[in-house]
């Protein structure tokens, strides 16, 4: 039976990869220090708790476990956070990571699908953005993602470590059994925080700018359901147990919806209008992101399979659930 390690994987995609890994059949085995994650996310395989920081606790895992691959999602993933705090962003995305990789190197290495961004890009010259396009972070966060993409590239060449680094675009919705779904308070993500602002009106909500160069004025972005995330894990994990090469890889449905769009699919979802103002531009904020997931369609045969009306929904529904609204 293949066993899996889930860095992580009490957290909001990787738990919904945990989910389809055990769909799999396989054996999972979440690592996670529980600061973002939740012990309820794990419902598929054993839960290790423990931090990617502490060597002895990465590598005991490791022993105790032996994973035939590992997947890696531990991370802080909030951009306007990594520039009013790189110092943090740094030691837990980076040198977290590089402390895992050297404990996956000395157990007798396995290949690795990590986590990264599309916020390896920066200010995109085109758009959709292939893989190929040039890659100039313009905040923290997706500076120490490139910096792992690169370190892995390395360890492949010293330990032979294959990997596939997927580049996610705007995760976003929840499974749509309603068992898990984003759980952040406070909600640091667009959807999450338009469905608080839906349920309290006490909540001030902004649109960070709409002066950007984009049809409405405010930020595009790719929004990506986690369901379908979670399957790319799968594939990009039987894509490196049979042996294929390291490689990076999108994950996003190339088409992008503005802000000014998110809100209005969740005010048709909810049925009412959802209060909110407008606010200065943030820190670190790319005009638009959209994919071009054509190599991921090639390499791995995946493609999206929700639309926006379906992330919304389903992270309505979740909301719903554990919130209410
Ligand atoms: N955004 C916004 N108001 C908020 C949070 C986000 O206008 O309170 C915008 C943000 O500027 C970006 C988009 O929504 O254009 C998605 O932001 P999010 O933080 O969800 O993801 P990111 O694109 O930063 O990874």
């Amino acid at each position: 039976m293949t066993s899996v390690l889930v860095i992580g994987g009490a957290g909001y995609v990787g738990s919904h990869a945990c989910k389809a890994f055990a769909q799999k059949g396989w054996r999972v085995t979440v690592f996670d220090d529980l600061s973002a994650g939740s012990r309820d996310a794990v419902k598929w395989g054993d839960l290790i708790v423990g931090d990617i920081a502490d060597p002895a606790a990465v590598r005991g895992a490791l022993s105790a476990r032996r994973p035939d691959i590992v997947a890696h999602f531990a991370a802080l993933t909030s951009v306007g956070d990594s520039v009013s705090d790189p110092g943090a962003y740094y030691r837990n995305n980076l040198a977290g990571t590089v402390n895992l990789l050297d404990a996956i190197a000395a157990a007798g290495p396995c290949p690795v699908i990590f986590s990264s961004t599309a916020a390896v890009y920066g200010v995109p010259e085109q758009s959709p953005i292939p893989e190929d396009h040039p890659k100039r972070p313009i905040n923290p966060y997706g500076h120490g993602k490139l910096m792992v993409e690169q370190v892995l590239a390395d360890f492949e060449t010293a330990h032979g470590m294959r990997h596939v680094a997927l580049r996610y675009f705007n995760a976003a919705g929840a499974d749509p059994d309603g068992e898990i779904g984003e759980t952040n308070d406070p909600a640091t993500h667009l959807i999450p925080i338009v469905l608080h602002a839906a349920r309290d009106p006490d909540f001030a909500f902004s649109i960070f700018g709409d002066d950007f160069d984009t049809p409405d004025g405010t930020c595009v972005r790719d929004y990506v359901h986690v369901t379908d995330l979670a399957r790319a894990h799968v594939a990009a994990a039987e894509h490196l147990l049979a042996g294929g090469a390291s490689m990076a890889l999108n994950l996003g449905g190339g088409a992008g919806a503005s802000v000014l769009e998110v809100i209005g699919a969740i005010e048709r979802e909810l049925g009412r209008p959802i209060p909110r103002r407008l606010g200065p531009r943030r820190a670190g904020d790319p005009p638009a992101l959209v994919a071009s997931a054509q190599k991921a369609r090639e390499v791995l045969d995946w493609r999206t399979t929700y639309g926006l009306k379906d992330i919304v929904a389903t992270a309505a529904a979740w909301e719903r659930k554990t919130r209410g609204l």
